[in-house]
């Protein structure tokens, strides 16, 4: 009897009885003990206007920590399209973000003519809230024009909200769209007042790790300096001459050639957006973001979303083949090397995911491709808008009967859209109207895409960018090389592959280096990721995993 009190078996009993402690424990604690294996934080990179070719054009002149160590140490889709129109940077962060297109998730451009009010409506305009961080109206944004969930917003609601989303970028929609509703933050760039800010959407007063990093005053400091090329300019054998015709120019200087003399800029802190420092400036912000959010630091897994913005505005400006795009490109190899050594340093080689593409690419300057016999032009919407007016007025002595021409879409005014008698006449003049352009490839009811004799891809596309709630009654597409815009500089937009394929690489955490030349789509990223992080994928999303990712 006095065996069963031995201290040998009160041990064994209490072991039992705390076994079975610990068993009926289980299920409290069990979402630790099942937690799948997962990256400490998922860093997306969107390089804004980012061709695919640019990953290949400027590669002997990238170093090997930066794009080169993506390409080489990452998965390569080589064929990744955006499967929408039109190729703008809200759509385009959005449909990254969320696997959905514009038809679903209702960014359909960067601004679009709101019916009931008669003005244009901005992607993230928000007049709800206020500025936080400056006495500007920038501040006043949100993700409220956004119909669906962001991969942030499933992170978060996959663990109760443990998961932190942050946003960063000079632009806005770069920053609010990617980041999702239910994002900690999103940070942004005030071009009045050269510092990064937010809205009373996310929070009341910037954190003290902001405050700092304004405190720097950085544009100031950049601003002072010139911008001369990185490398020697013999180096730049990409690149037209310095000086051509058709390129833009920045801040009010003489011409359009190195050295650029930033402290002679007018309306400086905006003009900062225009030089490559701006990126360097983005990618010190996430870096304070990393350090001082403790992103990847707690149980889940947390989301960066890191857009840079500069690359689009050089772009425009002065064109894909200018030395001022190259230049931009080598220093942002620079700076995404910097970035990875120290997601590195603080987190681990391997313990982050992430992901690098675009939100759209960009046509050749139509005057650089004039000058080659490459078919291309360019031509002006308002003066189309006129036009339109006037053919409506002569038939049927009605002023104003187009109250828009954007995105490719012609809004009738809504009195015209009342009146059922004249209406389907009036919309069919529109489209012979509109045929007759010769810029225009082909003009379409955009209530009847499907009907209409478009090519497959084509037509795929321009209904995954309409929704009969924001866009207009009649569309129409470019031939390939023809913008709408100036002389000088170019723009994007377009379905054609030069606005339309876009770089994806994806580096880190569980991923094998490879390649696939499978066509995939920019809405497969948000799917991808979701597949990845054992979570519900975003509630618009009509993406698909990308199968060679997934081990
Ligand atoms: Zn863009
Ligand atoms: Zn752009």
């Amino acid at each position: 009897m006095n065996g069963y009190f031995t201290v040998k078996n009160l041990l064994t009993r209490l072991l039992v009885t705390g076994g079975l402690l610990l068993g009926s424990l289980e299920p409290m604690c069990g979402q630790v003990a099942h937690v799948a294996p997962h990256p400490k934080l998922v860093v997306g990179i969107v390089i804004d206007q980012m061709r695919w070719d640019y990953l290949y054009r400027y590669a002997g002149l990238y170093t090997t920590g930066g794009f080169r160590r993506l390409m080489e140490q990452g998965f390569r889709c080589e064929n990744t399209l955006l499967p929408y129109v039109p190729s703008y940077t809200g759509p385009g962060h959005t449909c990254i973000y969320t696997g959905s297109v514009p038809a679903l998730h209702g960014i359909i451009a960067n601004d679009w003519y709101d019916e009931s009010s008669g003005k244009n409506i901005y992607c993230t305009q928000d007049d709800s809230v206020s500025t936080i961080g400056s006495d500007s109206p920038e501040g006043r944004m949100s993700p409220r024009n956004l119909w669906v969930t962001t991969i942030g917003d499933e992170l978060r609601l996959s663990n109760n909200f443990q998961s932190r989303v942050i946003g960063i970028s000079l632009k806005d929609r770069a920053s609010i769209l990617p980041a999702g509703h239910s994002a900690n933050a999103a940070y942004w760039y005030d071009g009045t007042a050269g510092k990064w800010i937010t809205s009373s959407y996310y929070m009341q007063a910037l954190p003290a790790w902001v405050d700092s990093e304004n405190a720097r005053h950085l544009p100031d400091q950049y601003m002072s300096r010139d911008w001369n090329t990185l490398l020697p300019p013999s180096a730049y054998v990409q690149s037209t001459p310095d000086a051509e015709p058709y390129e833009g120019t920045i801040g009010g200087e003489p011409s359009p050639v190195f050295p650029h003399r930033l402290s002679t800029y007018r309306n400086r802190y905006e003009a900062f957006r225009y030089t490559p420092f701006a990126m360097t400036y983005t990618f010190d912000m996430a870096r304070a973001a990393v350090v001082h959010e403790h992103l990847g630091r707690g149980a889940v897994t947390d989301l960066l979303a890191i857009s840079i913005s500069p690359t689009d505005y050089v772009g425009h400006t002065f064109g894909p083949n200018s030395m001022e795009a190259e230049d931009t490109y080598l220093r942002l190899d620079r700076d995404i090397a910097g970035f990875l050594a120290f997601l590195d340093r603080q987190l681990g080689a391997g313990n982050y995911l992430l992901f690098l593409t675009a939100d759209h690419g960009v046509l050749q300057v139509p005057g650089f491709l004039k000058d080659h016999n490459i078919p291309s032009g360019n031509y002006s919407t308002s003066a189309l808008k006129s036009s339109l007016n006037g053919m409506i007025g002569a038939k049927y002595h009605l002023d104003n009967g187009i109250a828009a021409v954007e995105n490719n879409q012609v809004y009738i005014s809504p009195r015209l859209l009342r009146d059922s008698e004249r209406l389907p006449g009036i919309e069919r003049d529109i489209v012979d109207f509109l045929r007759q352009q010769p810029f225009v490839a082909d003009a379409f009811l955009t209530s009847g895409i499907l009907t209409a004799s478009i090519p497959e891809p084509v037509r795929d596309r321009l209904v995954n960018g309409y929704t009969p709630r924001r866009s207009g009654q009649v569309g129409f597409y470019e031939l390939p090389g023809y913008l709408a815009g100036g002389s000088k500089g170019t723009t994007h937009g377009s379905w054609n592959p030069y606005d339309a394929h876009i770089p994806l690489i994806w580096f880190g955490y569980h991923i094998t280096p490879g390649q696939t030349s499978r066509e995939t789509y920019m809405t497969d990223i948000a799917a991808t990721l979701a597949a990845m992080l054992h979570i519900q994928v975003p509630d618009g999303c009509v993406g698909h995993v990308i199968g060679e990712l997934i081990k």
